[in-house]
């Protein structure tokens, strides 16, 4: 093995090839028209695109990845996580092709890769599964029967799922044929294949996984077992090892249960046994015959590069260790930063990153730089960082800490949600389960804007090198001993702050003891807490970034509605930032009065409502709705 193609982008994609480096290998990327010129393509010996940005026509692409392994003379690949992962055609056409596979057999993952197969399959081994009913007769009559058996609440599953996909919890027996219709249709859209099993659905219970590796000789051992069950949208966040509630017995159970069942389909290289756990029992799930996102924590414990022992098994060497070799070491947490927004349902959000700035202190898995853009065409995760400790407190401590150094913006994201869910009493007892999330999300999303207002009004009142034209000078004095009005506003949100020694905020007096501010960052006491912020300007935006969360502040300036150049040749009133024209309330031969509003712009996912500036008549009109503006283009001539 020479030359190692990584089919796959982002973090996973650069985690492998910074292994498959160490241990002399060249490094193979490929990517899409969109992916030109990602960290993982800049990493890598060579690199070969796929096609345009959608998945399907680049990472999915089969015929263009085999391409992609001849013209590189790549003569091993890994698929990473996710894609073409757990497809056993193309593990297969990669063979067919004189390519090593880094990965099961494909039969093996054919097995696996069916909810109702796998189930089937493990029970043979003695593995427990839920009780449920997991038959080939998919008649709506036998499914109907069997949910009366089994009993509410019952979870009904798509055979090939994955991602939480074709899934419906079914509260009781007149649910039933709405969900399975719904289950089905979605299983079909996603999978092409509309099979689907039924599991009594648990109520409080936690996601247990075990990693397990294997070589070609038949020697198989778990590294001990994960807590994922902090999900949201049943999708893991937050993932731990050990898990804070298995004991050395049931670590004993699980781990010879995972064991059993990766024997039972010969499986060969890492992958991943998951149980769901209630009440000290515990039931095979599914097996995930890929690298897991959260397989750095087991790394953290056991000492080993999972890469690496995929690479070594691959390349036919056997496991150099038994099971009683192994012993967990501490404990590791591992978050996943989504560009997202927690507040709305976790809404994925796009653009560019303005700034990432990473702790350095533990591990970060990045795919992505300052300057580098989050798509809707890929998966949003933004980064995963972990922290190892010798105790689950110092862990969680240090990952805290971490997450509130680090610095995002131009997106919005998770971290702050993070770090409030590391800091939950649910989560530091360690017996919080897969409802986690849900039970306690209104604490998860609040924010104090507070913090943020304060280090804007002082990055304000500093800032000088304002280049926005239509916030003239104006003879802020740049000096807290004197009064500073400061105007900002946060989404529809408007403050007015005065600065004089203490800051007053819409009127209510905060004591506020400042070390050090600048341009671009504020460094002081506000009632006896210490801040620390960023701030990174975009036209009249504030992208204040403090504790390991952003909020954006509009920095309204003096004139706050009147965004207006006089004077000028092209005329009129032009746009205070780049956006996206959202509304047009008026129409050429309009008559307006000053006040009234001419257009919305929506940029940063914030409205921004621009107004006439006095009495006049709509001369021209310079956009059209839905159509983008750049930073100062001229928006509206009045005469
Ligand atoms: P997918 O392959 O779509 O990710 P899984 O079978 O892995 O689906 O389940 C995803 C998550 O759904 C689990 O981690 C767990 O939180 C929840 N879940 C799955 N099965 C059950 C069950 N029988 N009872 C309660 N929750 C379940």
């Amino acid at each position: 093995m020479y030359n190692l193609l990584v089919a796959n982008r982002g973090e996973i994609a650069c985690r492998i090839m910074r292994t498959a480096r160490l241990l002399g290998l060249r490094t193979t990327a490929v990517y899409s028209e969109a992916d030109q010129n990602a960290m993982h393509v800049r990493m890598a010996d060579q690199a070969f695109c796929l096609g345009p940005a959608p998945a399907l026509q680049s990472y999915l692409n089969v015929p263009a990845l085999i391409q992609a392994i001849r013209d590189s003379g790549a003569d091993a690949v890994h698929p990473g996580y996710g894609f073409l992962s757990e497809n056993a055609e193309f593990a297969e056409a990669v063979m067919a092709a004189g390519a090593t596979w880094v990965g099961p057999s494909p039969e093996a993952i054919r097995i696996m890769g069916s909810k109702i197969e796998a189930k089937r399959r493990v029970v043979t081994a003695g593995t427990p599964i839920v009780p449920g009913y997991v038959g080939d007769d998919q008649s709506d009559s036998t499914l109907t029967a069997e949910a009366l058996r089994i009993g509410f609440p019952l979870l009904i599953k798509a055979s090939a799922g994955g991602g939480g996909k074709g899934m419906r919890v079914v509260a009781s027996a007149e649910a039933f044929a709405d969900a399975l219709a719904g289950a089905r249709r979605e299983a079909r859209n996603a999978f092409n294949d509309d099979r689907v099993l039924l599991e009594k659905y648990l109520t409080a219970p936690k996601h247990i996984e075990v990693q397990i590796l294997a070589d070609t000789h038949g020697n198989i051992v778990h590294l001990f077992e994960r807590d994922c069950s902090v999900q949201r949208r049943h999708q893991k966040v937050i993932e731990e090892a050990p898990a804070p509630t298995v004991d050395t017995a049931l670590r004993a159970r699980l781990g010879a249960a995972a064991v059993a069942a990766a024997r039972s389909v010969d499986y060969v290289g890492a992958g991943t046994v998951e149980f769901i756990a209630e009440d000290g029992e515990f039931y095979f799930m599914e097996m995930n015959t890929r690298l897991q996102v959260e397989h750095p924590v087991t790394e953290a414990i056991t000492g080993l590069d999972l890469v690496e022992w995929q690479l070594r098994v691959a390349a036919g060497e056997r496991l150099g260790f038994s099971q009683d070799d192994l012993k967990p070491q501490g404990h590791a947490v591992e978050v996943r930063v989504y560009a997202e927004n927690p507040a709305r349902r976790f809404l994925p959000s796009t653009g560019t990153l303005l700034r990432a700035e990473f702790p350095d202190n533990v591990r970060v898995d990045t795919g992505v730089a300052t300057g580098d853009r989050v798509t809707t065409h890929y998966d949003p995760m933004i980064a995963k960082i972990i922290a190892h400790g010798r105790s689950r407190q110092e862990a969680v401590g240090r990952l805290r800490a971490a997450l509130m150094q680090t610095r995002l913006c131009g997106l919005q994201h998770n971290v702050g949600y993070l770090i409030r869910a590391l800091g939950a009493p649910d989560f530091a007892s360690g017996h919080y389960t897969t409802g986690f999330a849900d039970a306690n999300h209104e604490a998860l999303v609040v924010m104090d804007e507070l913090p943020f207002l304060m280090a804007a009004a002082h990055v304000v009142s500093k800032g000088n090198e304002r280049e926005d034209p239509w916030c003239s000078s104006d003879g802020f004095i740049p000096n807290l001993e004197d009064t500073v009005d400061v105007h900002l506003a946060v989404g529809e949100k408007r403050y007015a702050l005065r600065l004089r020694g203490e800051i007053d905020c819409d009127g209510v007096r905060h004591a506020v003891n400042t070390l050090a501010a600048d341009a671009s960052t504020a460094d002081f006491y506000l009632g006896g807490k210490r801040i620390l912020a960023h701030v990174q300007r975009e036209g009249v935006l504030l992208h204040v970034m403090t504790g390991g969360e952003t909020l954006v502040v509009r920095d309204l300036g003096r004139d706050i509605d009147r965004f207006v150049v006089t004077g000028g040749g092209t005329g009129g009133i032009k746009a205070p930032l780049p956006g996206q024209v959202l509304e047009l309330r008026v129409k050429v031969g309009d008559k307006v009065h000053a006040g009234d509003v001419l257009l919305i712009i929506e940029a940063m996912k914030m409205e921004h409502t621009i107004r006439a500036p006095a009495d006049g008549q709509v001369q021209e009109l310079h956009c059209a709705v839905g159509g983008r503006v750049e930073e100062g283009a001229a928006l509206v001539t009045l005469a």
